[in-house]
């Protein structure tokens, strides 16, 4: 079977992820990322007329070029996903555990183990196509699904390499806390962990109303999408209450 893939963008430095294959005649087109910063150049898209556009996760590198897509291209995520495309765009479900045929491709999926519904894809062709945007084995909440095996494997290295294990990152990371400290991390991926991980020291700590509604998505998940005991542990989060108005003057 003739298979071609490409690597529109993410090579190299962080930069915004985004794949096309094409197979049995059809495109597809994995993740579509979004600039990380207002002046970092991004137009990957252009010309790109896929049959479907899959998405892994929330992440602006993987999703935040949707808006410049045609809405007439068929796209696919899972639920909580869904929440952070453009207002009226529509979708169609991924399943978070589980396979879905899309453009005569079975196409499995499993979580990533990375952020909140974040998940990667396995394409039945050619011996397996596996494709993970961010991953993680060491997440606090978030499990790693095991994949099919895979002829070809596509792994989002952004995070180059660094090595440091998570609990030599929480060691250096606590001996900065002994201060008010703002920690700015994605609320769909390690801002939970955070918290949970500030409960467990003993700190008095808060998170803003956006992790809010992410700590409420997360109780609301059936337990299996979550690592066990993390139940019981998202309900007895305590934060401080936040007391800063939403929407600040800048001085
Ligand atoms: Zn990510």
């Amino acid at each position: 079977m003739n298979v071609c893939v490409q690597i529109l963008s993410g090579l190299d430095a962080k930069a915004p992820a985004a794949i096309r294959v094409d197979v049995k005649g059809r495109t597809l087109l994995l993740d579509a990322g979004g600039p990380l910063q207002a002046d970092e150049p991004c137009d990957w898209y252009l010309d790109q007329s896929p049959d479907a556009i899959l998405i892994t996760h929330d992440h602006v590198d993987h999703i935040g070029a949707v808006r410049w897509l045609p809405e007439t291209i068929p796209l696919y995520c899972t639920p909580t996903v869904a929440r952070r495309l453009p207002a009226g765009r529509r979708w169609q479900p991924l399943p978070r555990q589980g396979t879905v045929t899309i453009e005569d491709i079975n196409i499995t999926c499993g979580l990533a183990g990375h952020s909140l519904d974040g998940i990667w894809l396995h394409l039945d062709v050619a011996g397996g196509i596996f494709y993970s945007g961010d991953f993680s084995f060491e997440s606090l909440l978030y499990p790693f699904d095991r994949p099919p095996q895979a002829a070809l494997a596509l792994l989002d290295a952004s995070y180059g390499l660094y090595t440091v294990n998570q609990s030599s990152c929480h060691d250096a990371l606590q001996a900065k806390l002994n201060r008010a400290s703002l920690l700015p991390v994605p609320p769909s991926g390690r801002a939970l962990e955070l918290a949970l991980w500030c409960q467990t020291l003993g700190l008095s700590w808060t998170f803003d109303p956006v992790c809010q509604k992410y700590h409420a998505a997360l109780q609301g998940l059936p337990a299996k999408l979550l690592k066990p005991g993390i139940h019981q542990q998202l309900d007895q989060l305590s934060p401080l209450p936040w007391d800063t108005p939403e929407d600040p003057a800048l001085p």
